[in-house]
């Protein structure tokens, strides 16, 4: 059985001349699926009865399905939804006057096994194809549709569960299926992806046609914090990264995101903020200042308004461009961090004692 969600406009061209159909056929089934967020045959009315007869034969639509919906005080929704073989993964709708932003996951848990992650206690279970990192997409347009129809999805954020990069041709296929003009016609400019910082993939994501804005989980204005808090650093470090960030091809006018979570007493003092601004010296970026969001699962603490306001401040001084994200939907578990996803039997586990620092994840 194919899945013809999972599949560019163009497979689904050559998978209708393989059933022996003209290649419009193809098209017109695609553009049902990711443009008019079809979920079944039935509801393609211009195909013939034996059409979708043959389609049912010999194909399926993938699709997931809306466990549970949850609103948060400052309205962000967080949808946990379901594969189908039984994995819970998160997205969140975030408005914000009248931008609402989508943040998606790539994978069911994540490899990378950042420290103060709760994504990261889960490990990686496996990766979403790209039918089901489309389809977190075409739920949320509908639920849209059905609760707010003046509100429109406006951005959309690879940011939460799991690390797109160490999904890569998954991840290149739904942003090329989720851009295209004759599907959802998302604009790649309203696109951004978020990487711990997986080098050779960010090199070659350089070389796509379809290129969307970065975001760098950074996190640490040095190589002995950010050994600690990502052990990813100890593969790929501090220098090497920026070496592939400025050899990224951005679009005109555009800069790259840094996103600097702030841990008490572990990255947030001002000579912190000195050293990050000495690093970015010279890179067309901005820098998003997470407050942690806490969780049980890991041994840090938010910083003091006080102190969040200090380092900002000083990044302010020093002529770095900084935004301060305010946590949305912390009280639903929605905030940046907190999608540990517990409906996977995630640990609400004793926090790992480890001799020694966190060993480099195995991924490439
Ligand atoms: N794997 C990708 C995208 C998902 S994580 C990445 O790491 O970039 C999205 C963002 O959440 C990252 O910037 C990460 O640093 C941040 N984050 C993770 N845990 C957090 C926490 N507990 N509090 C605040 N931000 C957190
Ligand atoms: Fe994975 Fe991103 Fe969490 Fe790190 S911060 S463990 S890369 S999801």
């Amino acid at each position: 059985m194919q899945d013809l969600r999972a599949m560019t406009l163009e497979q689904t061209c050559e998978f209708a001349e393989a059933q022996g159909w003209p290649k419009f056929r193809g098209e017109q089934i695609w553009r049902w699926i990711h443009a008019h967020g079809a979920r079944t045959f039935d509801e393609m009315t211009n195909l013939g009865a034996a059409t979708k007869a043959r389609l049912a034969e010999v194909a399926t639509i993938g699709c997931l399905t809306v466990a549970e919906v949850q609103t948060s005080k400052d309205g962000t929704r967080k949808l946990r939804l379901l594969t189908r073989d039984g994995a819970s993964i998160e997205t969140v709708l975030i408005p914000s006057g009248h931008k609402t932003t989508q943040c998606i996951s790539s994978q069911v848990g994540c490899a990378v096994d950042c420290q103060f992650c709760a994504t990261a206690k889960l490990g990686l279970k496996r990766n979403l194809d790209a039918g089901e990192i489309v389809d977190q997409v075409y739920l949320a347009r509908k639920l849209l549709a059905e609760t707010e129809p003046d509100r429109q999805l406006t951005n959309l954020v690879y940011m939460g569960m799991g690390e797109p990069l160490h999904n890569y041709d998954n991840l290149v296929t739904s942003l090329r299926i989720l851009t295209h003009d004759k599907g959802a016609g998302l604009s790649a400019r309203r696109i951004t992806v978020s990487t711990s910082g997986l080098v050779p993939k960010l090199e070659k994501l350089g070389g796509e046609t379809v290129r969307p804005n970065l975001a760098v989980s950074l996190n640490a204005p040095n190589d002995a914090i950010r050994d600690e808090i990502m052990p990813i650093n100890r593969k790929w470090n501090i220098s090497k990264l920026l070496a592939a960030l400025k050899a990224y091809p951005l679009e005109q006018r555009r800069r790259i995101t840094f996103e600097y979570v702030l841990l008490a007493g572990v990255n947030d003092s001002l000579a912190d903020a000195a050293q990050l601004a000495k690093l970015l010296r010279g890179i067309k970026c901005k820098v998003n200042i997470i407050p942690y969001n806490p969780h049980p699962e890991a041994p840090y603490a938010r910083p003091s308004a006080a102190a969040v306001d200090a380092f900002q401040n000083e990044c302010k001084k020093l002529g770095m461009s900084t935004y301060l994200r305010i946590p949305r939907g912390d009280d639903i578990d929605a905030a940046c961090g907190q999608l540990a996803n517990r409906a996977n039997g995630s640990p609400l586990v004793p926090l790992r004692v480890r001799k020694g620092p966190p060993p480099a994840p195995n991924v490439e």
